[in-house]
């Protein structure tokens, strides 16, 4: 069976303002040694678990989320990947990312990270102006970031991805490109660009100085219209509605996701999505085959101490796990492949799902397509950029 591998790692040094991501703050040392010990037990136990329901599984992609990878610390990184390869089998071409933040990127981390066969570093940069990371409550300054990256390529890395946030409290349009134009020159392989968004009981969302400090609807627009142009001109295909990649770089875990593959998770609040299982098991201990479905969705709880009890307690998976219906599938089959310039290849998607999408929706396609949101060629639908700019609407309209 084949499946990307996804490793959560639910610690980060300090909570960043905006974040709204499961982690665990642990100060400047890390997490503490029984914690991680206790970590890492769980994980080895839900690798266990998975590995029983779904064989030696065959990766084409690893990728250590968070969270933050990089503070895990070589032993512990050493560690999780001898268990992966004792249960799974990471194939020799395999992408292995790991996230890593720049305060936690040390030199030694990231010859070890090498070493063990990550060939692909994502780096959460996030900002190049030090009064906005500071606003941001980033654990890094600017130069931090510059020395992560030179110290990535120093240790091997030919393969590195930038993280960078737009749309932040009082940056304007030319600020914006000014911090990609820097991110352009330090020559990254890969660039995913996100809007901030305000989320709900972080304290930014309680800063009413930031709040009235955000650029408008229209700034942000043109934030992400320009930027695009930029990033193009200068060799980045814009491949995803966040991300941009210099040919052949996407980051392949993430493209197999969208396109509907199957993802083997673990850790605290790691989402997997399987088909069924080879030994006719599935997570929740009944056959999904047998209930007649093809696929299986469960939430590992966003909660490191209820995920521990969880995998201890030999119930790995059993928590939230869904079947998902044909109907579920062609949806976010649908959903998902407009996020990417691949697009949807609507003859496959009738094929699998029996939805012929332009003919279930000629009139809207015709509309889009006249105001240069979408085009349908070659059989494949896309969102044109300025469409990515609006893909919610529009791709809640088609999916729908
Ligand atoms: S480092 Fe990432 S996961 Fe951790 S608090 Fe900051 S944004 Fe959230």
């Amino acid at each position: 069976m084949r499946a990307s591998l996804y490793v959560h790692a639910p610690f980060c040094r300090a909570k960043c303002r905006y974040c709204a991501f499961f982690s665990a703050p642990t100060g400047p040392a890390g997490p503490a040694p029984g914690e991680l010990s206790r970590y890492l037990t769980a994980l080895e136990a839900e690798m266990d678990a998975q590995a029983a329901a779904f064989g030696r599984v065959s990766a084409p992609t690893l990728f250590f989320g968070g969270g933050t990878p990089s503070l895990l610390g070589q032993d512990a990184l050493a560690r999780i990947f001898a268990a992966l390869r004792q249960r799974f089998e990471l194939l020799p071409d395999a992408e292995a990312t790991l996230e890593a933040n720049p305060e936690s990127a040390t030199p030694e981390l990231l010859a070890a990270a090498r070493a063990l066969g990550v060939n692909r570093l994502s780096l959460g940069v996030q900002s190049l102006d030090d009064a906005l990371l500071a606003r941001l409550g980033r654990p890094h300054d600017a130069a931090q970031a510059r020395a992560a990256f030179a110290a990535a390529r120093a240790a091997g890395f030919a393969n590195i991805g930038l993280d960078l946030i737009f749309g932040l409290p009082g940056q304007g349009v030319e600020h914006w490109l000014d911090t990609l134009r820097q991110a352009i020159g330090l020559g990254p392989e890969h660039l995913s660009c996100y809007g901030l968004t305000i989320e709900p009981g972080t304290p930014l969302a309680g800063d009413e100085a930031a709040l009235s400090a955000l650029p408008d609807e229209d700034a942000q627009a043109e934030m992400f219209l320009r930027g695009s142009e930029l990033l193009r001109a200068a060799g980045y295909t814009h491949y995803e509605i966040s991300n941009f990649a210099r040919p052949g770089r996407q980051c392949r875990h993430n493209l197999s996701c969208w396109r509907g593959e199957d993802v083997l998770a673990f850790g605290p609040a790691a989402v997997s999505t399987m088909g069924v299982s080879t030994r006719g098991v599935s997570p929740v201990g009944v056959s999904a085959m047998a209930a007649g479905a093809g696929r299986t969705r469960w939430a590992n709880p966003a909660d490191l101490a209820a995920w521990e009890a969880l995998v201890l307690s030999g119930q790995a998976g059993q928590a939230g796990c869904d079947v998902l219906d044909d109907a579920t599938q062609a949806r976010e089959a649908l959903m998902l492949a407009l996020r990417t310039a691949e697009g949807l290849d609507v003859a496959a998607h009738a094929r699998r799902f029996g939805v012929d999408v332009p003919a279930r929706h000629a009139a809207l396609l015709e509309q889009l397509e006249r105001a240069g949101l979408a085009e349908l060629s070659g059989g494949r639908l896309c969102l044109t950029t300025e469409g990515m700019l609006v893909s919610n609407s529009v791709i809640r309209a088609l999916a729908f």
